[in-house]
């Protein structure tokens, strides 16, 4: 069977393995980057881009070429509950907004052209580690297997995944009824729809986001809790769409037939608990760390923020396996300082909002004082 060298193997070409592979390549290490899809592809989420996004982009020196995509520049946020009760700050940060099929494709190509050896499509079927090394074993879309020695392997393969399973790590049989479903629709089948807005509806064990990814095109993306009803997913969005007046207003008739027809992308189950920093001696960044509940708009942030404090830490040094122990210490200390506020305040928050009687309560104090939303906002994310 073939093998191939490297220093570092990264599994998973989102926004936490390009941007490792993008640091990493910068302090001059040989890096090996496997992603299973072929690009662009879609992906589930709300395509909300934080302050955070921004802010790395510019320390790798890629923002420009960034805005050259055309993200739609997001200035405001506003929340609207079933009840009527609206809410609404500004920003105060720089946002955007884009479509993850452009954005990972662009951070992705951008790895591959800074000399990071990226193999695509193929997949990490497993991971062995060794004494001193890990030797992983990775299928491509031919079927033909290989096998990749590296000094240190990086997890950035996301939310849920067979590996999950294979390293038997503790949350997999976890249940959390909670489901997420994304797709676009044509900005022409919406009514008063402001382009510079995240807007997020809000009803009983649902919440959908909405922001405009270009010209033509509004991202929706919805978690709903399964527990309070199983009819599909779909079906429900069209239901809460008719029994919210507000969500109602801005759909067409046109808008619910494109609804029931349209491509989805959704995922079952997110368990948004704790997970082990490391697994066997495997370095776990983005949501294969942790996943923040969408309600923030940050989980991408927190990919590209993970990914930059896990490069500053890693050096020849300490991926030599007599060092490894220290680098493992300091990442998982660093990612609590990093993350933990963040984590809480954004899960408590999406607790209120899936709650009927807590929801209610929580809209009815933040319409009286709305001067705590800015504050709200800037504890699910790295704001100064
Ligand atoms: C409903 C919902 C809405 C959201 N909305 C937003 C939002 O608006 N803004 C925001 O910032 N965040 C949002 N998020 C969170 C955001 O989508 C994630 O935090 C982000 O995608 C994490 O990036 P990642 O690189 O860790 O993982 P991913 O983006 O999941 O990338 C993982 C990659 O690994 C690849 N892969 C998987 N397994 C293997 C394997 N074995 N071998 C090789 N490759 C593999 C996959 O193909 C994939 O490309 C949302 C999440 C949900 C659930």
């Amino acid at each position: 069977m073939k093998k191939l060298e490297t220093e570092v193997l990264i599994i998973g070409g989102g926004p936490a393995g390009s941007t490792t592979a993008l640091y990493l390549s910068r302090l001059g290490f040989n890096v090996t980057l496997v992603e299973k899809k072929t690009f662009p592809r879609e992906t589930l989420c709300g395509e909300f881009l934080s302050k955070e996004v921004t802010d790395v982009l510019k320390d790798l020196n890629i923002f420009d070429d960034f805005i050259s995509l055309k993200p739609n520049k997001i200035n405001a946020f506003r929340a609207v509950d079933s009840s009527g009760i609206e809410v609404r700050s500004d920003l105060n940060f720089e946002a955007y907004a884009l479509k993850r099929s452009v954005f990972d494709t662009f951070l992705l190509g951008k790895a591959q052209s800074r000399m990071v050896n990226v193999i695509q499509p193929a997949e990490v079927v497993s991971i062995l580690k060794t004494k001193s090394d890990f030797i992983s074993q990775i299928k491509d879309n031919s079927g033909e297997s290989f096998a990749i020695n590296s000094k240190l392997v990086i997890a950035a393969y996301g939310k849920q995944n067979v590996l999950d399973k294979k390293m038997q790590r503790e949350f997999v049989n976890e249940k959390s009824n909670l489901n997420g479903v994304k797709f676009h629709i044509p900005v022409s089948l919406l009514n008063n729809i402001s382009s510079e807005e995240i807007i997020i509806y809000t009803n009983q064990g649902f919440y959908c986001g909405m922001n405009r990814v270009n010209e033509n095109e509004m991202t929706v993306c919805f978690l709903e809790d399964r527990e309070t009803s199983k009819i599909p997913a779909r079906e429900k969005l069209v239901d809460m769409i008719k029994s919210n007046k507000q969500f109602n207003k801005v759909f067409s008739t046109e808008a619910l037939q494109y609804i029931r027809s349209v491509n989805i992308y959704g995922t079952g189950n997110i368990y948004f608990g704790k997970r082990k920093l490391i697994e066997n001696g495997i370095i776990m960044i983005g949501d294969s760390a942790r996943v923040i509940s969408p309600l923030a708009g940050d989980g991408i942030g927190m990919a590209m923020e993970s990914a930059k404090l896990l490069s500053g830490i890693i050096s020849r040094n300490t991926i030599d396996e007599s060092h490894r122990k220290k680098l493992y210490l300091d990442y998982v200390n660093n990612f609590d300082t990093a993350f933990t506020k963040r984590l809480k305040t954004a899960g408590i928050i999406q607790k209120f909002i899936l709650g009927t009687i807590f929801r209610k309560i929580g809209f009815g104090f933040a319409n009286k004082y709305p001067a705590i939303l800015p504050s709200l906002i800037k504890f699910t994310r790295s704001l100064n």
